[in-house]
């Protein structure tokens, strides 16, 4: 089980370390990565970034009904978060109360254990983010 856990992360950098890819010829960035850019096609030239984490919440919405493996969260926050580097993400916002959230609230990346009883018997880490 130890061997699996970096496997994981292997598989899917982007939940783990939070990479996406940006257009070196439009500037445009893309979360998750894409492997061409959808404006500029075959001219354009993308490249991984990894970003800052940082960010402000573009809207939010507060879940009170979780999916299986969530139900002891509840109620907890899903927002899409505006990237300073201009991409947009959904993520869960921690360590407050639901009304805390606001549009346009500030926020940064933390590391936090997402799943635990995966049908895979893995333990998932991934990001989510937190006020600041
Ligand atoms: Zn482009």
């Amino acid at each position: 089980m130890k061997e699996s856990i970096p496997l994981t992360w292997r598989k899917i950098p982007e939940r783990y370390g939070l990479i996406g890819t940006k257009c070196e010829t439009c500037g445009k960035v893309y979360f998750p990565p894409r492997p061409i850019c959808p404006k500029c096609r075959r001219k354009g030239r993308l490249r991984e970034i990894k970003f800052s984490g940082k960010g402000k919440v573009y809207t939010h919405t507060t879940i009170y009904s979780a999916p299986t493996g969530f139900e002891d969260q509840v109620p907890y926050v899903i927002a899409i978060i505006e990237l300073e580097e201009g991409a947009k993400v959904l993520g869960q916002i921690v360590d407050c109360e639901p009304d805390e959230v606001k549009i346009g609230s500030g926020v940064e990346k933390v590391f936090r254990l997402i799943q635990r009883d995966d049908p895979e018997g893995l333990i998932h880490y991934g990001f989510k983010f937190r006020l600041v």
